[in-house]
């Protein structure tokens, strides 16, 4: 596994990795008990250059590859999962606008982005559409001077923090998928409406909210790519970021293999440290296998995207197998914690409420079976073949 990391990751992320054991972890439990949004840190991460890993130099980013963005990822959600969620919805946001913007657009957005100094939400899910995102609802009509937005978001990350949402909205609701039509709208624009942050059970300093869109108006400028494009958009977008969310999981799981290790070579009960067992061994060694499968998924993933392949099967089964075995893996990292690690001041608690998520957002691990076996036909029906 570790080939992937030439000396140039290799640099990159032992920097990273002192910085976020030193910096990061030390406050992650207080900003998790006060549900605190790391604004110094992602400044810090923006100085360090982090918020523009994969946008080409040529526009103020580090233009280096998938991979080392998946390396950031691990490392900064095994310090802080907060952080890491608050670190892959900027990339959510910023892909949308290097895939997707115009030249004049990515010229326009992406030096700010690269530095932190733009950042930009991911304005999908609504209260009756989420993993369905044909039901949207929002609507967008056409004027003279531009267009118009009416209806209403939720579980927007960063949407209050950022200063752009990417909102997707039905152009054409007759036609569906094929009816969507992405926006870029200042969040400080006219008739946008914001909740409080909603109160969640772990990734508690990453703050989501719902949105509210009562007739803001946009310039005719405005749209990223075509009329009717924007659900393609969506689902290329989420392609990408999965990776980073199987990265996030599997920086959360490698935390949980090491509060696992630790515990179990420090708790003596029979008169011998726990590790000794051979039934604690047993599921130490299971969650290894579990965060090494997952992490070689999503460095497989990223390494295909690098090279402009198609990853949309790769992507989805990163995002499950690194989601689902964190949850697995944490799991068993708080049983051989026993009853201290179910009590609040235990780190590994607090693993077990963040780790939920990733089999959730950004399509749920349902979402990405479907996805893979939606796949698994087209390839057979085009090739008698799926291996
Ligand atoms: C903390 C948090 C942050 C988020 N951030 C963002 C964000 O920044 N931007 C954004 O747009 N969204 C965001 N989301 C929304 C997230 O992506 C959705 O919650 C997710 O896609 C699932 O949609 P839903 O909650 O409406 O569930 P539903 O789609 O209602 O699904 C409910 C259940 O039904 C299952 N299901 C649905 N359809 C099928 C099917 N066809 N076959 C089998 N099972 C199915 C699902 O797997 C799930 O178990 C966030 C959510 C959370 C909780």
């Amino acid at each position: 596994m570790f080939d992937l990391l030439d000396d140039q990751r290799q640099e990159f992320r032992d920097t990273l990795r002192e910085f976020c054991r030193k910096e990061v972890m030390p406050g992650a439990a207080r900003r998790d008990a006060e549900a605190e949004y790391p604004a110094t840190l992602v400044s810090r991460l923006a100085d360090m250059g982090l918020m523009g890993i994969t946008i080409p130099e040529e526009f103020g980013g580090l233009g280096l590859d998938m991979v080392t963005q998946v390396l950031a990822m691990e490392e900064v959600a095994y310090a802080d999962a907060s952080l890491g969620s608050v670190f892959a919805g900027h990339y959510l946001g910023m892909e949308t606008l290097r895939q997707f913007g115009s030249s004049e657009q990515r010229k326009r957005y992406l030096p700010g982005l690269a530095t932190g100094s733009y950042r930009v939400a991911f304005a999908l899910t609504e209260p009756d559409a989420g993993s369905d995102i044909s039901r949207i609802r929002t609507r967008a009509t056409a004027g003279p001077d531009g267009w118009t937005l009416s209806g209403s978001k939720t579980f927007t990350s960063n949407a209050r923090e950022s200063d752009g949402l990417v909102v997707f909205a039905m152009t054409d609701p007759d036609a569906g998928f094929r009816g969507i039509t992405a926006f870029l709208v200042p969040t400080d624009a006219e008739g946008l409406g914001f909740s409080s942050p909603i109160e969640k059970l772990g990734i508690r300093g990453e703050h989501a909210y719902e949105v509210s869109l009562d007739g803001v108006q946009v310039e005719r400028g405005a749209t990223l790519g075509e009329p009717g494009g924007g659900g393609r958009i969506a689902l290329e977008v989420l392609n990408s970021a999965r990776i980073d969310v199987a990265a996030l999981a599997n920086g959360v799981a490698m935390r949980a293999l090491d509060l696992a290790t630790g515990y179990a070579s420090t708790r003596i009960q029979f008169g011998r440290p726990i590790r000794e067992l051979q039934a604690i061994q047993l599921q130490l060694a299971e969650i290894d296998t579990l965060v090494q499968s997952g992490r070689l998924n999503a460095y497989h993933a990223a390494a295909l995207r690098d090279r402009s392949e198609d990853v949309r099967r790769a992507g989805s089964i990163a995002k499950y197998v690194a989601s689902e075995n964190c949850f697995q893996a944490v799991d068993k990292a708080l049983q051989i914690h026993g009853g201290y690690g179910y009590v609040k001041e235990s780190e590994i608690e607090r693993l077990y409420r963040d780790c939920r998520i990733f089999r959730i957002y950004e399509g749920t691990s349902q979402i990405q079976l479907l996805t893979i076996a939606k796949l698994l036909a087209q390839l057979h029906d085009r090739h008698g073949t799926v291996v």
